[in-house]
């Protein structure tokens, strides 16, 4: 950014005006006062009075006036007072005070009110005047030394200013970067985040590019201070800071938006992309800090431009909704922006610490919403769960926990986009990538001790015996049997149900598939239990009709 150091036009005209009145007042003066008698009266009298005029004219029309015109305008003045100098009648033998002087206010307006080189033309075009009127009306013997004496004087007058405004001009621009810069850590602040992403936002628009905004809050922050002091606080921001900006692309911007929270604009991201991003930087600062007396993490909300938001303002709503669920979700986390997250929000008397069990059930009732339109997908699947848990005689307790984990299997799918679970079609390979992530995002969310049985269970939900499942690639025993009836209960349900991307293939085909696929896609003995569950079941509805 340049800020221009020169005044506008209209200013340029009033202060043009006023050097042209207090030109023509000089002029006047002359002849007012003694002076010698071979003094051209008449002609300082006109000169007097044009330039008056001149300068009523400017005053009345400062509005009106170019810098071009402006510029004609000087150049006249030039022009008037090598007319005073000529008049002077030095040729005749007057003594009179060095008119020349008046040239200076040419080169010192021209330099402060122009650019460089039309300047360097004023000089110019005075000077090749001053040396016509020398040369007519002057002794031949002081003609070189009184022309380079003035003609030096105006070359420098033009280039001081010239420097002075150059400074300026550097100086300004510093202090418009500081005004837009955070001091502690060198991200841009607040003010230069809004100017940034409004800048962002248009360009995606017109280019039709996405653009995702991600905020960013440090988790328990205020323990850092409390336990190490608010110097080690600052400290540890500005290492924040560093691992932002060496996190980050080239493309993106980072800014420290508050005390302890972050923003970063990634131009020509979707929110996939986005993901990635957040992660990487989430890991790096987990990693930075874990050897440290307190930890940090950082908490993460996604929102992407255009779907989650149009304009700024809707963007960071939603991008802080997001952040605002990562928090409840147990923080050290990164998540999208989707409608269903509004329905996270900590119940009355629940411990900032950990996640509540009522705010993980409304979460996985809002991701079915999404996912299949529905919001029984999960408590379906919890039923046929506990169903095949009790058919391989697991006792009541752990029956319940898997009822419980069914329900809340799919709950990493907080973490993926819209644009892939509503897909209406297959998903390419980097769409595969992301949605294989939702089981270990969901045992992230259930990282609270009192699921610990469940997060290994959700982990290993898309395990196969014949090792061909994500995300470890576990293989027969390995897989917890539980994860092998969340498999088949999942399985189940989502074969039995409509969903974007295909129409139900009825209840026979689904038993079809299990036993097609027990024993390398799933656990045989949890097939065949299952299938004798829903044997009795379709006994027991046949039998009562
Ligand atoms: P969480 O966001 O995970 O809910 O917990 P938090 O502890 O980070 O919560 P909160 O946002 O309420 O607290 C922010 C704290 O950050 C408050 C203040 O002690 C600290 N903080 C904010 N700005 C600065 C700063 O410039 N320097 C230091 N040292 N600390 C700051
Ligand atoms: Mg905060
Ligand atoms: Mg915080």
């Amino acid at each position: 950014m340049h800020p221009d150091v020169a005044p506008g036009a209209q200013v340029s005209a009033r202060v043009a005006a006023v050097l042209y009145a207090l030109g023509g007042a000089i002029s006047m003066l002359v002849v007012l006062a003694p002076h010698p008698e071979q003094l051209f009266v008449e002609g300082f009298v006109a000169v007097a009075l044009v330039a008056e005029l001149v300068a009523a004219v400017l005053w009345l029309a400062e509005r009106r006036v170019s810098k071009r015109v402006l510029n004609v305008v000087v150049a006249g003045g030039s022009v008037l007072i090598t007319a005073d100098i000529a008049m002077a009648g030095e040729h005749l033998g007057a003594a009179m005070p060095d008119n020349e002087m008046l040239y200076v206010w040419v080169a010192l307006y021209a330099a402060y009110f122009f650019t460089a080189r039309q300047a360097a033309l004023h000089v110019a075009l005075a000077s090749a005047l001053y040396g016509g009127a020398l040369w007519f009306f002057t002794p031949h013997e002081v003609l070189a030394a009184r022309w380079l004496e003035t003609t030096s004087t105006l070359g420098i007058s033009v280039m001081l200013i010239v420097l002075l405004k150059r400074r300026v001009r550097t100086l300004l621009t510093a202090l418009a970067d500081a005004a837009r810069t955070d001091p502690l850590t060198g991200l841009k602040n607040r003010r230069g985040f809004e100017e940034s992403i409004e800048v962002e936002i248009e360009r995606a628009r017109r280019g039709g590019h996405p653009l995702t905004l991600l905020l960013a809050d440090l988790d328990h922050f205020k323990r850092v201070n409390d336990q190490l002091g608010h110097g080690a606080g600052d400290a540890a921001l500005a290492r924040i800071g560093r691992l932002l900006r060496d996190g980050k692309r080239q493309i993106d911007y980072a800014a420290r938006t508050g005390g302890e929270e972050f923003a970063l604009i990634l131009p020509e991201t979707n929110e996939q992309q986005a993901y990635v991003l957040a992660e990487r930087l989430r890991t790096a600062v987990h990693d930075a800090f874990a050897g440290e007396l307190v930890p940090l993490t950082f908490s993460f909300g996604i929102a992407g431009f255009p779907h989650h938001g149009r304009t700024s303002d809707e963007l960071l709503r939603s991008a802080d909704r997001g952040l605002y669920a990562a928090k409840e979700l147990g923080r050290n986390r990164a998540v999208i922006y989707s409608s269903e997250i509004a329905s996270v929000s900590l119940p009355p008397g629940a411990t900032a610490r950990g996640v509540h069990l009522d705010t993980l059930l409304s979460l996985a009732e809002a991701i079915d919403m999404r996912d299949a339109g529905t919001a029984d997908h999960s408590q379906t699947v919890g039923r046929h769960c506990a169903l095949m848990a009790r058919e391989l005689g697991l006792p009541r307790d752990r029956v319940e926990r898997v009822r419980l984990a069914g329900v809340l299997h799919d709950i990493g799918k907080i973490g993926i986009s819209d644009a892939i679970l509503r897909k209406p079609g297959p998903l390419d390979g980097a769409e595969w990538d992301e949605m294989r992530r939702h089981p270990e995002i969901g045992a992230r969310i259930l990282g609270a001790a009192e699921f610990d049985d469940i997060r290994e269970w959700v982990l290993a939900h898309h395990e196969r015996p014949d090792g061909r499942g994500y995300p470890l690639g576990l293989r027969g025993d390995e897989i917890p049997l539980e994860a092998k009836i969340l498999a088949v209960g999942d399985a189940y349900e989502a074969m039995t149900a409509d969903r974007v991307y295909r129409a139900a293939i009825g209840v026979d085909a689904a038993r079809d598939e299990l036993r097609r696929g027990a024993g390398s896609q799933f656990d045989a003995l949890v097939v065949e239990a299952f299938l004798a569950v829903l044997d009795r079941a379709s006994a027991a509805i046949g039998a009562t009709s």
